[in-house]
């Protein structure tokens, strides 16, 4: 069993932790990167990113991540293959342990844990992500220009992607499995009043249909949730909309976490309530989710970090000078 010290401990390795990997090792932090279960994030699972900038032609994202991670190898991370199962935020030092055995300590903490979007678990779903199937408006909406799209679900998520995805298809459809929804009412007034958008109520999804020529969706196979009755709704998309889970598990307890688990900041800020602790990434921000903004306040934490160091480490001074 390995104990790994340095400056800059960051758990996660998506565009978060990756960018404040970045900024931390180019500031002199040696930074290490836990990389966890999903190296390289959420970004490996998709397949056309047209929106991070710098790209004018759609670039693939697990090849962004891998480029991000050789920028910040290049610049001196060490980048670990482990996952963070215990961490002690008691301090000064924070004290993680890996799966493998080894302990992590940092003189600061850049948690970039992410989130996972909520899938349905129906079959056809996995096999046409990527073709067809999105659980992401904001990056995907923009392929379906012209065409049928439907989303999936009932809260703020379904209702705010079903809103977003009417910028670029005239025929949206929202498929809810009860007969009201959960979404805020100011959502649904805004939802209601929207002649591009159908409601269907009552509906589960009983799987997704693959085109037998080309293996893109072809529909979804409803289920009728009072009558059982099935029937095929043919489109070109289909987004699940069901929420997110945010990777805050390890720190029930031990940092405040929103209603849906998210961790709280300092509003502005990649700070925590424990000096020396910060969050970046979707782990903290339940309203953009985007690669761009996770790479954005990776950056603020790493500059925080490397801030709140060098005021420690002037106090320190100050205090040794007095004492003599
Ligand atoms: C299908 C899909 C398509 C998308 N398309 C786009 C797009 O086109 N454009 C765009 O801007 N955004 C897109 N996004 C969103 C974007 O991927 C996310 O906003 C971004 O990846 C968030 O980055 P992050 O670093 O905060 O977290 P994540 O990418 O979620 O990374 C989290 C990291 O934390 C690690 N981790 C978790 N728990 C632990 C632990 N206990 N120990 C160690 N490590 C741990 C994981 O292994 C992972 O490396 C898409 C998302 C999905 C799912």
């Amino acid at each position: 069993m390995t104990e790994h010290t340095t400056r800059m401990l960051i758990v996660g390795s998506g565009p978060a932790g990756l960018t404040a990997a970045i900024y931390g090792a180019r500031a002199g932090l040696q930074p290490i990167v836990v990389q966890g279960l999903q190296p390289g994030g959420q970004l490996t699972i998709t397949t056309d990113v047209e929106n991070y900038p710098g790209f004018r032609d759609v670039i693939q994202g697990p090849w962004l991540v891998q480029e991000m991670e050789a920028q910040a190898v290049h610049v001196g991370t060490r980048m670990l293959w482990d996952t963070i199962v215990e961490i002690d935020l008691t301090g000064p030092r924070f004290t993680a342990i890996g799966d493998s055995g080894d302990t992590y300590v940092g003189d600061t903490l850049v948690i970039a844990t992410g989130a996972q979007a909520k899938w349905l678990g129906v079959p056809g779903e996995h096999e046409l992500g990527g073709k067809g199937v999105s659980a992401c408006a904001t990056c995907d909406g923009f392929f379906y220009r012209g065409k049928k799209v439907v989303v999936i679900g009932g809260g703020n998520t379904a209702v705010e992607e079903a809103l977003y995805l009417t910028n670029h298809s005239h025929d949206v459809t929202l498929i809810h499995r009860r007969d009201s929804l959960r979404a805020e009412k100011i959502l649904q007034d805004r939802l209601f009043a929207h002649t591009g958008i159908t409601v269907l109520w009552n509906k589960g999804i009983d799987h997704f249909v693959a085109h037998p020529e080309d293996g893109h969706l072809k529909g979804v196979k409803l289920i009728d949730t009072i009558t059982g009755e099935h029937s095929l709704y043919e489109t070109d998309g289909a987004f699940v909309a069901i929420g997110h889970a945010p990777a805050t598990e390890l720190f029930k307890g031990k940092l405040e976490l929103d209603a849906n688990g998210y961790i709280v900041v300092e509003p502005g800020t990649p700070k925590t309530a424990i000096p020396g602790v910060f969050a970046c990434g979707d782990v903290m921000d339940h309203t953009y989710r985007q690669a761009v903004t996770a790479a954005g306040t990776g950056c603020m934490a790493a500059l925080d970090a490397e801030r709140y160091l060098a005021e420690r480490e002037y106090l320190a001074e100050k205090a040794a000078f007095a004492e003599g």
